[in-house]
């Protein structure tokens, strides 16, 4: 339900686990051992401890509500996967060569990989765009 919230948080830096299917009352349980805090728009939790109820449904609102909440929040942007919140690493440039298109090998210096799901990131066009978002997000 709160996917693309996730993804805008780590897009920030901040690490967000998130889960697809989640039995409210386990996950719940799960955030207390790992001392995080459940993010919800489930009303039935909102008043539960550890538990964060988000208001609006749109993302850019909600990635609002959640900077303000929590002003202490680590930040480092473009740091994490988006797709699963592992912390990036950097990798040689020639051990990449075959896992990216060669436009972007023969034009980018720096790519930076993910431990988890192996995906390849490069500050390409899309990171302009990304870099947009973080710093309206931030300014607020
Ligand atoms: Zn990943």
């Amino acid at each position: 339900m709160l996917g693309k919230l996730a993804r805008e948080l780590r897009l920030l830096g901040i690490d967000c686990a998130y889960q697809k299917e989640a039995n409210s009352e386990q996950t719940l349980k799960k955030a207390k051992n790992g001392q995080r805090i459940l993010l919800t728009r489930n009303t039935k939790l909102k008043d539960k401890e550890s538990v964060f109820f988000i208001e609006s449904e749109k993302v850019a609102e909600q990635v609002q509500q959640v900077l303000e909440a929590f002003p202490n929040l680590a930040f480092n942007p473009m740091t994490r996967c988006l797709d699963c919140n592992a912390v990036l690493v950097e990798r040689e440039k020639e051990s990449i060569k075959s896992e990216v298109p060669f436009y972007v090998y023969r034009t980018q210096e720096r790519f930076y990989c993910c431990p988890d799901c192996g995906k390849i990131y490069w500050r390409g066009t899309h990171y302009e765009d990304m870099k947009k978002r973080v710093s309206k997000y931030l300014k607020k």
